[in-house]
């Protein structure tokens, strides 16, 4: 019998999750997959992914854990739990990598960077007793990539596949980790080699994983309309969800192919109305297309059938106490379909964080247990223009606002008024319901912490051991 894997996503410590309140939008996350995908034939995988299941804290000869800031608490006590029994772990991810030596703490190996080019080296180390403390893994090559082991993970997904067709992102938001992991590159796979993937997928629902398929000029609106008239021509029948760029809006035939592919809907990252704050979170590419452009993209992308889902962050300097109010009147305005609040975060490695640290306004230092804290529903710094608190309570407003049972109906209704497509107003009505029960439960739990007595509130100084493990 072969040795066994088990690759694990942890969850987060509250046990608050998409899945938990039934979200559209769960899908099985890529980077697991491609592992398992190069793990030898003789090795028998299992992956967990504790955000659609419990972890079961079964055997294995070797447990590999990813994390993103929010979970690597949760990865570093599952990976204690097995260590205690003499199991080997492994790390990676982008919390890993950017603060190996904390991380190295915990587990018996980190991996930094994309583990693909370092994985099957390091589980020969593993087979032959010499594992390593760290492997430094080089961004590969998106061509050839082996097909990923999505056929491993649960079927507790609302959207049962993820497929990847590009990594990175040109672009350089001051708190986006994304440009920070891969460096301002923009790597995209063969189309032939996606639409095979795809082609390979039983299920009808997929999500394109990138974290914008869709990059910025000419060039990728070709590709873009290469990949979905791909679709189209060999006759796939799918129905598809990604995150695109601001653009998205811009070419009628991108619009035209990407309904035509299956397309139900995009997450944009307007981040903002104003361009004050936009300014100060450096979102370039929104800027030079124009917050008064915003609108009218919204409506030519209904235009074709197509739902847009928004991204909206709280907090940056730019943002004084009438964001609130005015990010609502926004959303409605433009008539987006539903929309993700999220609060500033300073993640490791990201100039925010830099920024932050230095000025001495990170309220949740305590690492690494507190980065449970950095999951963008909680303020871990001090805003400038109002207090943690009144930033906590005044994103929870706008979604009190925006999706109670009555106005996530209307919204609906005008859903499908925009689009003629009842099954984009079917899932904006689930995923805002989904929303307001997701924050209600997150806004309890958080209460219920203020109110334990832990003081949470005051600036402490960054943990000198911070200092060390972040990586330049
Ligand atoms: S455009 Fe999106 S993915 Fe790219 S750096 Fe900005 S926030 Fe990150």
């Amino acid at each position: 019998m072969g040795k066994k894997l088990l690759l694990v996503n942890p969850g987060n410590e509250d046990k608050l999750n998409a899945a938990s309140v039934g979200l559209f939008f769960t899908f099985p996350p890529p980077g697991l997959a491609y592992l398992a995908a190069l793990t030898p034939s003789d090795w028998d995988i299992r992956i967990i992914d504790e955000n659609v299941e419990p972890m079961t804290f079964e055997d294995a000869d070797l447990v590999g854990l990813t994390a993103m800031t929010s979970n690597a608490h949760r990865a570093y006590q599952i990976s204690g739990q097995y260590r205690q029994r003499g199991i080997k772990t492994v790390m990676g991810g982008i919390h890993a990598s950017f603060l190996p030596d904390e991380a190295i703490r915990f587990v018996d190996s980190v991996v930094l960077g994309e583990a693909e080019s370092v994985w099957k080296g390091l589980l020969r180390d593993f087979e032959n007793n010499r594992l390593q403390s760290f492997y430094r893994g080089e961004r590969v090559s998106l061509e050839n990539l082996p097909r990923p082991r999505n056929d491993l993970y649960s079927h507790r997904y609302r959207i049962p596949a993820s497929v990847q067709t590009s990594r990175g992102c040109p672009m350089d938001c001051e708190f986006c980790s994304v440009t920070a992991f891969n460096g301002r590159t923009y790597r995209q796979r063969p189309v032939g080699e996606v639409l095979d993937e795809i082609e390979g997928l039983e299920r009808r629902e997929l999500f394109f994983s990138d974290d914008n398929i869709l990059s910025y000029g000419k060039k990728a609106e070709e590709r873009a309309i290469q990949l979905f008239r791909g679709m189209v021509d060999r006759g796939l029948n799918k129905h598809w969800v990604s995150q695109v760029g601001i653009d998205f809006g811009n070419n009628p035939e991108v619009l035209r192919w990407a309904k035509k592919s299956g397309c139900l809907g995009v997450f944009i990252g307007f981040e903002s109305s104003s361009e004050e704050s936009l300014q100060h979170m450096q979102k370039a590419r929104n800027l030079r297309f124009g917050v008064s452009r915003f609108k009218e993209t919204v409506k030519r992308i209904h235009s074709y059938g197509i739902g847009v889902h928004g991204a909206f962050i709280c907090g940056s300097d730019g943002d004084k106490k009438d964001v609130f109010q005015r990010t609502t009147q926004f959303i409605l305005d433009a008539q987006i379909d539903s929309a993700t609040i999220t609060i500033l975060t300073p993640l490791p490695g990201t100039r925010l964080y830099d920024k932050m640290k230095s000025e001495g306004r990170l309220l949740r230092t305590n690492y690494p247990q507190d980065w449970n804290c950095y999951d963008t529903t909680q303020a871990v710094f001090m805003p400038k223009h109002m207090t943690p608190d009144e930033l906590e309570e005044g994103v929870y407003q706008i979604y009190q606002d925006l999706t109670s049972r009555a106005t996530s109906l209307r919204r609906a209704w005008n859903s499908f008024i925009q689009t003629k497509n009842p099954a984009v107003a079917v899932i904006a009505y689930s995923l805002n319901r989904g929303l307001n029960s997701f924050v209600a439960r997150k806004y309890e739990w958080v209460m219920k912490e203020r109110s334990s007595g832990v003081e949470h509130r005051q600036v402490l100084h960054p943990a000198e051991d911070i200092e060390k493990c972040l990586v330049k």
